[in-house]
C-alpha cells in the first residue's frame, strides 16, 4: 500500500489508481529557454524516484511530461541571441534531455512539445468557447473565471482574495483573474514561427492550455497524479482544473495532486529571477565522480 499527500485534500491518502495497477502520471516540465537549475532538478528527481517505487511496487506506470516550447520567454532569448525561436528551443530541450540522463532520470514515458500539439490545443479553447466558459477579445481567448465555481479550490482561495493579488488587468478582460487561452499576434512575415491560425485568428497558445491538451489527448479527461513544483499551484494548476474541468463537464480531473518543495539557498527559494541558481550543467561539470555512484541505483547495471 502506499500513501501520498494530496495537495487538495492537504492529507495523507492511500493511493489507488482509477483504473487496476495502471497510474496515469503528469508532471510539468521544463520551458526550454535556457538551462535548468538543481531546484528544476530536484522536483524531476523526486518524481522518478516515486515512479521507481510505484513500478517496484506492481504498477505499470506512465509518466508524461510536457515541453513548453512556445513561451514569450523563448522569444525574447532568441530575440536577444539573434536565433530563431524553435531552433533556441531544440538547443535547451536537447540540453535538458542530457542533464536528466546524467542524473539518472529515465522514467518519463514521453516528453510531449506544446508546438507539436496545436490542433488539439485549439480544439480544446474551441469547447469552452462553445460551452460559454470562455469569450474572445481583441487580444485573445480567455478563460472567464467567474464562470467557474470551483475555482481556487486547490490553492484554498476564493475569486475575491485571489483578484486582491492581481495587477495590471488588461482591459479587455472580464475579470482580472481572467487569464488568456489565446493570444492573439499578427503574422508578421511568411517564414515567421510560434505563429499558428486559429478560429480566432493568428496568435500562440496561452500557457495552461498545453498542459491540459496534452493530458486529455494521452490520459483522457481524468487521470491519476499531476505533479508539479509548490510554485505551480496557483495559477498554473488552478488554471488546469478549471480549463479540463470545464471543457469535459467531468470532476476531479485527477485524483491526486503533488507538488515539491523548493530548494533553498540561504533561506531563500532557488529561482532563476533571484539569481541564486546553480544549474545542472554546472554542478555536473564540478561534480562529475558522484554520477558514478549514482550508477549503483541504475536498474541497467550489470552484476559483476
Ligand atoms: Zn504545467
Amino acid at each position: 500500500m502506499i500513501k501520498l499527500y494530496n495537495t487538495m485534500t492537504r492529507r495523507k491518502e492511500i493511493f489507488e489508481p482509477i483504473e487496476g495497477n495502471k497510474v496515469r502520471l503528469f508532471v510539468c516540465g521544463p520551458t526550454v529557454y535556457d538551462y535548468s537549475h538543481i531546484g528544476h532538478a530536484r522536483t524531476y528527481i523526486s518524481f522518478d524516484v516515486i515512479v521507481r517505487y510505484m513500478k517496484y511496487s506492481g504498477y505499470s506506470v506512465f509518466y508524461v511530461q510536457n515541453i513548453t516550447d512556445l513561451d514569450d520567454k523563448i522569444l525574447k532569448r532568441a530575440d536577444e541571441l539573434e536565433t530563431s525561436p524553435l531552433e533556441l528551443a531544440r538547443r535547451y530541450e536537447e540540453k535538458y534531455l542530457r542533464d536528466m540522463e546524467l542524473l539518472g532520470v529515465e522514467h518519463v514515458n514521453l516528453y510531449a512539445r506544446a508546438t507539436e500539439h496545436i490542433p488539439e490545443i485549439i480544439k480544446q479553447i474551441g469547447v469552452l468557447v462553445d460551452k460559454g466558459y470562455a469569450y474572445e477579445t481583441d487580444n485573445g481567448v480567455y478563460f472567464d473565471e467567474s464562470k467557474f465555481k470551483d475555482f481556487g479550490k486547490l490553492s484554498n482561495r476564493n475569486l475575491e482574495d485571489l483578484n486582491v493579488h492581481r495587477i495590471g488587468p488588461d482591459s479587455s478582460k472580464r475579470n482580472p483573474g481572467d487569464f488568456a487561452l489565446w493570444k492573439k499576434r499578427e503574422r508578421i512575415s511568411e517564414e515567421q514561427e510560434m505563429i499558428w491560425d486559429s478560429p480566432w485568428g493568428t496568435g500562440r497558445p496561452g500557457w495552461h492550455i498545453e498542459d491540459t491538451a496534452i493530458t486529455e489527448t494521452y490520459f483522457g479527461p481524468q487521470y491519476d497524479i499531476h505533479g508539479g513544483g509548490l510554485d505551480l499551484i496557483f495559477p498554473h494548476h488552478e488554471a488546469e482544473i478549471a480549463q479540463m474541468e470545464a471543457s469535459s463537464g467531468k470532476k476531479p480531473m485527477v485524483r491526486y495532486w503533488m507538488h515539491t518543495g523548493f530548494l533553498n539557498v540561504k533561506g531563500e527559494k532557488m529561482s532563476k529571477s533571484l539569481g541564486n541558481f546553480i544549474t545542472i550543467n554546472e554542478l555536473l561539470d564540478e561534480y562529475p565522480q558522484k554520477y558514478s555512484d549514482f550508477s549503483y541505483f541504475r536498474p541497467t547495471t550489470e552484476v559483476q
